[in-house]
Parts: structure tokens; C-alpha cells; sequence
């Protein structure tokens, strides 16, 4: 074999072997095979197309060929009329073999046929692929038809299987590893090698030509590099701050782990690249995160951080779902001035030249820090806490909570960066079982923050209070920034400037300073999603823990005002802490019957 190249039929045979096989390591021995009957130079082409792709997948190079497109060329390469290709496809069920039984009936037989090779369907592919816009369709199918007339059936049904993106041949990257291992390395033991090189560069036919061509030593060598998303680092789960601890040998950092969508952002000169957690190109979902990199970073990076959607008023932090205003194709411009983000760093990995994955997590952070000196624009760095007893992690817990946190991200302060690999060095620390609270709370106005941004002139927040007949007092439970139409924001204006007062309230009892205070008049309807401790708010102080009072989290404007409440109608302290107890029980029997489950499995 060599320069006459690779017959497309080869993989073909062994590609309805694999599909046939359901066992794992018949699958490895036939992909074994196939990669030692694989010329060299062609080794890294047949393993993405083994996977379906003809790139690595964050490159983001799709095929996308609809299935009426890949019909109506295998209607014209074949000589039957499009619902005759269409009845067969829904026959069978399988793009693949439609085609194949297609092509076997081809009406006219096809005189000179040139064989196949893999480097020509491969590269046919390619140009498929780079077909862009409106008319490229005819171009597209044309270059479909070429490939389908030289091809023998059993040929044809895989290349309408790879360009509909239905190639299910069951290869996990992991599977690929090991095969990989064994073809060219003679050892099994060699697949951690391939595989750090794997997590360092997420690109299966980079590592399997670097292999197959220069050997393990050529492996050991690759690096980190700009612009080649390094697979995440992921964390495993405990159900305890003890426990937590305890993995982590007593002494821990503690993170705010934040709900809104991972970035993977590199960075070099002026040019940025932003990676999604599953690797994808998503740099044009956040031209702001762009900016905003670019003027609080000046060296060559590459770092780990999350976004998050806030609320530009209260500063607080939104739940992930208003993030998805992100993940579109147009308006991205409109999206971002309505739903802004913060985007807080977690992580690097290298910096100017210099890999930095194998440092342990405090150097890392060391030198994020040294990187962004607190927070600039939207840039900053996750809140951290070295804590070294479960007490002090519960309460870094709930302070992370109430500002809109998930929970806690505890990590080792000697682990490297682990690529690829979900172990304890990161353990997450959720609240669970966060559900919707079923009622309706109605709550008194007692004060205001000026509105920024889109709601400049009017109140960004309004300060809700709970009442508390004992000692006829109101006692604050959230801030309100969410639910508001423009029309209401009006409204509100209106509506309690006749309430203002110069100073708080006498029968308010609130920790929180806001910028202008009210009576306590109006009463408003509000969903949240639970209930949490919270040391900011009044409701309840002390009565579940000392120094904490009940808040609600994510609270939101129903749009309802209660105008048929007085103030000392609105929902009742001791109500919403038996809401609390009620909420608690819930989340316990949900832990008890899986704990159950568990127990039958
Ligand atoms: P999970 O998706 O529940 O497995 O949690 C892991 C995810 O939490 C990561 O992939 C990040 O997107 C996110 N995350 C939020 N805050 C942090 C943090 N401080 N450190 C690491 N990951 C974080």
C-alpha cells in the first residue's frame, strides 16, 4: 500500500463488521485491524470518519446534509424516481440501507467505475462541507452523485450514513484510545500516554497520526496550545460538608460554584476563542466576554470561568435558563444589552507561553489572581475561602446560596488541573432537591434601589418585607428585580412616590440599606424558587440559625399587585418559616425514598 492510496472498500468491510458486533472487544480488535491495514499518512482521516466527522469536533466542520438532499442524490445516481427512494427509505428505516438497496437496482450499469479510494471520498467530503449559503445545494448533491456512481452499494450506504451525520458505528473516543494502544504500541499499558495527549488537545486523529507516524515519545511531547480546548476538569459529588472535607484531608478551598454556562477562553494578542464545556466554538455567543478579556487581560491565556446572567440592577446573580438568550445565531447584540453577564474565572492553564496545568490549584489561582486585580468590568475572579472545618464551609454555603449560588465547588489545593478526568480533587456541594415553592407569597414594598441601565430614572429593586403580628413589625425576606415589564416599572414609580419617607421605617426591621424607603403600604405577589438561610434578611432571625434569617431565592414579580391586601395582610413570618420546615420535610422524604431505591438496587 502506499501512494495508489486506500481502498474505500476496506473500511467499508470492516465498518459492517463493527456495526454488527455488540461486544467491546471484538470492536477493538477489528478497529486494531483496520488501523494497522491503514496507510500511515491516512491514519488520523480514518478515524474521524470512523467517528462519523472529518475534524476534530470543536473545529465545528459539519457536514449537513439534510436527508431529502442525500435522497434526492441517491434518486438521480441510482435512476429511481424520488418516491421510489423515498418508499425504500421508509422501508428500511436506514438512510444506509435505502441506499444500498437503491444502488443495487440501479437501472443503467454504470460502464467505467472508477474504484473508490478513502482519500477521494474524503476529500469530496470535505468540500461538501465547505459549501456554504443558497446555492449550494445543486453543487452539493452533484458532488454526492460523484461519489455515489462509482460506488458500490455496500459503499454508498456509509456515505450517506457519514454526510446525514448517522454513522452509529458504537466507537467511543475511549475504545479508539485502546485500539490506538495496541496497534502501534504493542501495549495496552501505553493508553494513558495517549490518552493524557487526547485530554490535552481533543483531537483523536492528532494523537493517532502523531502515534502511528513518530512514535510514543512524539506523543509524550504535545502540549497545551492556543486555540485546541483542553477537555475539562470535572468534579464528583458528596452530600456533606464532613465529607468533603474529609476527601480533602481537612484543609480545602472553597469556591462559589455558579449556575450559568463553563467558558474555556483563550487567549492570544488580539485574537480570542471561546470553548463551550462539551468543546464546541461558542466565541460568537459573547462578543462582551470578548471585550471584556481583552481590556482586563493583557498577556497570551488560556482560562477557565463561568458566566452568569445577571440582573444588572440588584447585581445578583440569575438563573441559568436566562442564558439560554445566548444561543442563538442573530441578535446577539440585542441579547447581550438585555441579558448581561458576569463572567467569573476559576481556572488557567497557561499563560505567556507557559503551560500550567500541572501546577497544584493554589499556584493557579495565585497567579489568576495576580492576573485580574479584583474585578474589572464584568472580569473577576470566583469568590474563594481557604477553610480547614465543615462549619465554616455550611456557612460559606448558604452565603454562596443566597447570592444566587448553586452550592460550593471544594477543591484540593494540591491537585493539578486535571484534563479529561472527573475525580476528588474538585468535589461539588449542592443544595439539592431545589424546588419550586408552590405558593404565592404576598409582600410589603418597604424600600427601593435606584434602577441602572435600561432602568435608569426608575427603581431596579424593590425591598420586600414579611409581617410579624407579635410585635406589629416588618421583617425584610428578599429583593425583587425579576418579572417587571416596562409598564410596571411606570407603575411602580407612581405608585409609591406618595409613600416615600426620608428614613426607614419604624416598624421595618431590615439589615439592608436601601436607596429610598417607603410605608409599608403596598403589597405585591411573588413566586421564588425556595427558601434559604440568609444572615442579609430579617424574616425569622434566628429562629432556624443563629444569625440567619429565611430569604427567598430567585424571587420574582408575579405582576400581580395585591391591591386588595392592607400591609398587614401580606404573608405572615411564622408562615413563611413553617414554608421552610414544610419545604425541609419534602427535600428529607426525597432523599429517604431514593435512599430506598438505593437499598432495593
Ligand atoms: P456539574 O455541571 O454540576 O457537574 O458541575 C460542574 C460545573 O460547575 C463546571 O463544569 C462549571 O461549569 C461549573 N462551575 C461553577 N462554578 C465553578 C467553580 N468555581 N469551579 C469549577 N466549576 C464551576
Amino acid at each position: 500500500m502506499g501512494c495508489d492510496g486506500m481502498d474505500y472498500s476496506t473500511i467499508v468491510d470492516v465498518f459492517d463488521k463493527m456495526e454488527a458486533t455488540s461486544k467491546r472487544t471484538e470492536l477493538t480488535d477489528l478497529i486494531v485491524g483496520l488501523l494497522k491495514s491503514t496507510p500511515r499518512e491516512l491514519i488520523d482521516k480514518v478515524v474521524y470518519l470512523m467517528l462519523g466527522r472529518l475534524r476534530p469536533e470543536y473545529e465545528g466542520i459539519e457536514l449537513g446534509v439534510a436527508d431529502r438532499m442525500a435522497l434526492r442524490a441517491l434518486s438521480v445516481s441510482s435512476g429511481l424516481d424520488m418516491k421510489s427512494v423515498e418508499e425504500l427509505y421508509v422501508k428500511t428505516g436506514d438512510i444506509g440501507e435505502a441506499a444500498e438497496e437503491a444502488l443495487s437496482k440501479r437501472l443503467q450499469a454504470v460502464l467505467f467505475k472508477d474504484k473508490l479510494t478513502v482519500e477521494r471520498v474524503y476529500s469530496t467530503l470535505e468540500r461538501i462541507a465547505m459549501l456554504k449559503g443558497e446555492g449550494s445545494q445543486d453543487t452539493k448533491i452533484r458532488y454526492i452523485c460523484n461519489l455515489l456512481n462509482d460506488a458500490e452499494p455496500r459503499e454508498g450506504k456509509y456515505i450517506l450514513k457519514i454526510i446525514t451525520g448517522k454513522l452509529r458505528l458504537g466507537v467511543a473516543d475511549y475504545t479508539i484510545l485502546d485500539a490506538l494502544a495496541v496497534a502501534f504500541t504493542e501495549s495496552k499499558e501505553n493508553r494513558d500516554i495517549l490518552e493524557r495527549a487526547y485530554n490535552l488537545t481533543s483531537d483523536l486523529g492528532l494523537v493517532a497520526r502523531t502515534v502511528a507516524l513518530d512514535g510514543l515519545d512524539a506523543v509524550k511531547a504535545i502540549g497545551v496550545e492556543l486555540f485546541r480546548p483542553i477537555r475539562p476538569m470535572l468534579a464528583e459529588r458528596v452530600s456533606s460538608a464532613e465529607e468533603a472535607l474529609d476527601r480533602m484531608g481537612g484543609r480545602c478551598a472553597a469556591e462559589y460554584k455558579l449556575d450559568g454556562e463553563r467558558l474555556q477562553i483563550h487567549k492570544h494578542g488580539n485574537k480570542v476563542r471561546i470553548f463551550s464545556r462539551r468543546l464546541e466554538d461558542i466565541t460568537s455567543h459573547y462578543p462582551d466576554a470578548i471585550d471584556a478579556i481583552m481590556a482586563s487581560i493583557k498577556v497570551d491565556v488560556i482560562v477557565e470561568g463561568e458566566a452568569v446572567a445577571i440582573n444588572q440592577d440588584t447585581q445578583e446573580y440569575l438563573p441559568f435558563q436566562e442564558l439560554m438568550h445566548r444561543r442563538r445565531k442573530y441578535g446577539i447584540e440585542e441579547a447581550m444589552r438585555e441579558y448581561p453577564i458576569a463572567l467569573n474565572l476559576f481556572d488557567i492553564l497557561y499563560i505567556d507561553g507557559r503551560e500550567c496545568i500541572d501546577l497544584p490549584y493554589i499556584e493557579r489561582r495565585n497567579i489568576l489572581e495576580g492576573l485580574v486585580n479584583g474585578s474589572m468590568g464584568i472580569v473577576s475572579i470566583v469568590p474563594m475561602l481557604i477553610v480547614s472545618d465543615a462549619k465554616s464551609m455550611e456557612d460559606y454555603m448558604l452565603k454562596a446560596i443566597n447570592e444566587g449560588c448553586e452550592g460550593l465547588m471544594i477543591k484540593d489545593l494540591n491537585s493539578p488541573y486535571r484534563a479529561g478526568a472527573r475525580g476528588y480533587a474538585w468535589i461539588k456541594l449542592k443544595r439539592e432537591y431545589r424546588s419550586e415553592l408552590a405558593d404565592t407569597l404576598d409582600l410589603v414594598v418597604v424600600g427601593a434601589f435606584h434602577g441602572r441601565g435600561r432602568r435608569a430614572g426608575r427603581y431596579g429593586a424593590l425591598l420586600l418585607a414579611s409581617y410579624n403580628r407579635e410585635d406589629d413589625t416588618f421583617y425584610t425576606v428578599c429583593k425583587v428585580g425579576t418579572g417587571f415589564t416596562d409598564e410596571d416599572l411606570e407603575r411602580f414609580y407612581g405608585m409609591l412616590s406618595p409613600y416615600i419617607i426620608r428614613h426607614k421605617h419604624a416598624r421595618v426591621n431590615s439589615r439592608l440599606e436601601a436607596d429610598v424607603w417607603f410605608e409599608p403600604r403596598i403589597v405585591i405577589e411573588v413566586i421564588a424558587s425556595e427558601i434559604t438561610l440568609s444572615p442579609l434578611h430579617t424574616c425569622a432571625m434566628n429562629a432556624i440559625r443563629e444569625g440567619n434569617g429565611l430569604a427567598l431565592r430567585f424571587p420574582k414579580f408575579t405582576g400581580r399587585v395585591r391591591e386588595d391586601k392592607s400591609a398587614e395582610d401580606a404573608t405572615s413570618v411564622d408562615e413563611i418559616l413553617s414554608m421552610y420546615r414544610r419545604q425541609l420535610k419534602v427535600t428529607r422524604q426525597v432523599q429517604a425514598s431514593e435512599e430506598d431505591t438505593g437499598m432495593i438496587e
